[in-house]
This record gives C-alpha cells, sequence and structure tokens, in this order.
C-alpha cells in the first residue's frame, strides 16, 4: 500500500497526459507558453479569483510578502505548527516570525491567541512593526477566516492564506484561495492537485495585485521582457508543468469527492477511539492528510508497519523548537498545544484512489 499512490492516477489520465506533454514538446515554448495561460485561467475559474502561476509553493507564500512591501523590522504571525516553509518566507524576506499557538481541535491559528499576542507587542510599542497575519489551513483545513479578517482589519494587518495544503476546500461556500486578499498554493506532487515537479500559485482579488504578481515574478518587468520597473525574481511555472496540471485539473472536483467520502469513512469508524481534526465552522476539507492522535503513537504506527501499512508524522516538531529558529529564543512550553500535536499526532493513507479493503484493513490495524 502507498501513502498517497499518485501511480493510480496516473494510470487512469496517463494518454492524456502523454498527449498534453507531447503537444509542449512540439511547439517548444517552455518558458510561459500557451498551457501556463489556459492553466491559469481554469484554475482561477474554479477558486474564484485571480491566479498567478510561480514556481513553487514557498515562493508563492515569498510573492506574496513581497507583493505586500514587508521587509526588515516587520512582524509576521503566523503557527508553529505547519511546514517550515511559511516561517522560512518571513525570515527570507528579512522579518521576523512571531509564533501562535493552534487550535486544539481544528490545529489552526487561534484567533483568541493572535488577539491576545498583538495585544501584549502593542503593548509593548511594537504597533508599527505589526504588518501580516499567515493564516496555514493545515492537512487542508480552512482557518477561520472570518474571525481573521476581522482581527488583520481592527489592526490594520495583512492577511495571507497558505493554501498549499487546502486547495479544493471552501468555508461560507467560498473556495480557499479566495478566503482572504491574498493566497498561496503548492502543486508539489504529494499536493491535493500535485504536478509531476515544483509548481505553486498566488491568488489575489484585486487586478492591482494581479498586475503586481505578474510582473513580480517575472523579474520585476514592466511593459515589455527587458523593461524592468522593480525588483523581482524568477518564479514561473513550467509549460510543462502547466500542461500536467489542465489534466489533472479536470479530474481533481471528482477526486475531492472521493476524499471527502475516505475521510467521512474513516471518521465514522475512528471517531469513538482516536481524537480526530474537527471542522472549521461552514467549510470543507481538502484532506491533504487524515491524521489521529494518541498518546501510543509508536505503537500504533507499529501495528500499522506490520501490516505493510505506511504512516507519516506531520510534524515530530514544532518550527519554535527547530533549531533556525532558535535565534528567536522561544522555549519548550510556549506552545502547549502545538507541542503536544507533535507528540501524538500520526497521518494515515490517503488519497483518491483508496480502495475500500484498504480503508477496513487500515481501520482494522487501528483498532489493534
Ligand atoms: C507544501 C507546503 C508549502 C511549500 O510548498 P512547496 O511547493 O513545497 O514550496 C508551504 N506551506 C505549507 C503549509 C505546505 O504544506
Amino acid at each position: 500500500m502507498e501513502f498517497i499512490d499518485l501511480k493510480r492516477q496516473y494510470n487512469l489520465i496517463q494518454t492524456e497526459i502523454s498527449q498534453s506533454i507531447k503537444n509542449v514538446l512540439e511547439k517548444g515554448n517552455f518558458i510561459l507558453g500557451e498551457e501556463v495561460d489556459k492553466f491559469e485561467e481554469e484554475l482561477s475559474n474554479f477558486v474564484g479569483s485571480k491566479c498567478v502561476s510561480c514556481a513553487n509553493g514557498t515562493d508563492a507564500l515569498y510573492l506574496a510578502l513581497m507583493a505586500r512591501n514587508i521587509q526588515k523590522g516587520d512582524i509576521v504571525f503566523t503557527t508553529p505548527f505547519t511546514f517550515v516553509a511559511t516561517a522560512e518566507v518571513i525570515s527570507l524576506i528579512g522579518a521576523t516570525p512571531v509564533f501562535v499557538d493552534v487550535e486544539n481541535d481544528s490545529f489552526n491559528i487561534d484567533p483568541k491567541l493572535l488577539e491576545k499576542e498583538i495585544t501584549k507587542l502593542v503593548s509593548q510599542g511594537k504597533k508599527d512593526s505589526l504588518k501580516a497575519i499567515i493564516a496555514v489551513d493545515i492537512f487542508g483545513m480552512p482557518a477561520s477566516y472570518e474571525r481573521l479578517i476581522n482581527i488583520a482589519k481592527e489592526h490594520n494587518l495583512y492577511l495571507i492564506e497558505d493554501a498549499c495544503q487546502s486547495l479544493g476546500a471552501s468555508q461560507n461556500g467560498r473556495r480557499t484561495g479566495n478566503l482572504c486578499e491574498l493566497a498561496a498554493t503548492s502543486f508539489f506532487p504529494a499536493k491535493p492537485l500535485g504536478c509531476y515537479g515544483d509548481g505553486g500559485a498566488i491568488f489575489c482579488q484585486s487586478e492591482e495585485d494581479y498586475k503586481l504578481l505578474l510582473s513580480l515574478r517575472n523579474h520585476g518587468k514592466g511593459t515589455f521582457k527587458y523593461d524592468n520597473v522593480r525588483v523581482g525574481v524568477n518564479s514561473r511555472l513550467d509549460t510543462i508543468q502547466a500542461a500536467i496540471l489542465i489534466e489533472k485539473l479536470k479530474i481533481f472536483p471528482k477526486e475531492l469527492e472521493a476524499r471527502e467520502s475516505i475521510a467521512a469513512y474513516y471518521r465514522k469508524q475512528l471517531e469513538n477511539y482516536f481524537d480526530l481534526q474537527k471542522y472549521s465552522e461552514n467549510s470543507t476539507c481538502a484532506w491533504a492528510q487524515f491524521s489521529l492522535l494518541s498518546d501510543n503513537r509508536n505503537a500504533k504506527i507499529k501495528n500499522l508497519q506490520s501490516k505493510n501499512i505506511p504512516t507519516a508524522i506531520y510534524y515530530p516538531k514544532p518550527l519554535h523548537l527547530q533549531g533556525a529558529y532558535s535565534n528567536l529564543g522561544y522555549k519548550q512550553g510556549d506552545f502547549p498545544i502545538s507541542e503536544k500535536l507533535c507528540e501524538n499526532i500520526f497521518s494515515i493513507p490517503m488519497h483518491p484512489y483508496l480502495e475500500m479493503d484498504e480503508q477496513n484493513l487500515i481501520i482494522e490495524a487501528l483498532s489493534m
């Protein structure tokens, strides 16, 4: 059994993928070819906001920070319970990440604790440094955007959605990527919508941001290639990856339904025995991961291993305890919920092509 079985998906759309790649090879336009425009347009229709593709999800987050002119000395809030890229881009742009713990049910940033942290920093005279929030939709579950938007408005902060794991999820009838002013997603192969290499996209709601992001991802381009109106980066989605994603986007809605029904079955069978991630209000989830909590994680993982069922731990260590962030001065105990999650969490196979007998095998092994 595979943790995420990409081969089953490939077997299903092999012919279409090959044809789509072949078209690009024959046309020979490998950088920002017409497939890139087409994919951006189709993804934009799917998500409901404007889409600018780029080289990967990390760059998408970085470009969002660039678009908001985040710089040295600025403070950007995020959680310690995420993939390192979320905090890494804050540091790379010269700003300082300030961590806020997550809710113990959604595993996403806790709006109450965020407000508390903002109040504390304002009382320390740091009001002018507070610039942005990066909310992460962990494992595909949207954070609480209504509350976050209100907090952002009240304190004059930008709100950026890290939708790298949540493409396809929704909240109050709107897709992730369209839940606030700016969002970033990733097409890393294991994400809900993955390509065959690296890829990413930024979503924005205003025409102004759209034009700015098109320029930033392509060396700060102005009206023509050698007109450079600002300092930008080289971060484009390869035409070949766009051609692959066009085919994958066609089956994506169906795959999301399959993920949802597998997750529903898992939940029904497991919720009496394990603590599970809870839905955010009025939300659907993209189920990038299906995670369980157990005080006895190692024994559970061993039982699964004995039946050749793969597992993964997202994440074994919260970011505030990572060596890369030792300079921030955090210590064990600062974010108890994230720390506890890292101690007890593990993920079981989750992908749209998981057969019923495999799901039953996993559930059975978990009851051992
Ligand atoms: C995968 C991921 C990223 C980075 O995406 P890449 O395409 O690998 O650069 C950022 N944030 C989160 C939460 C992710 O899961």
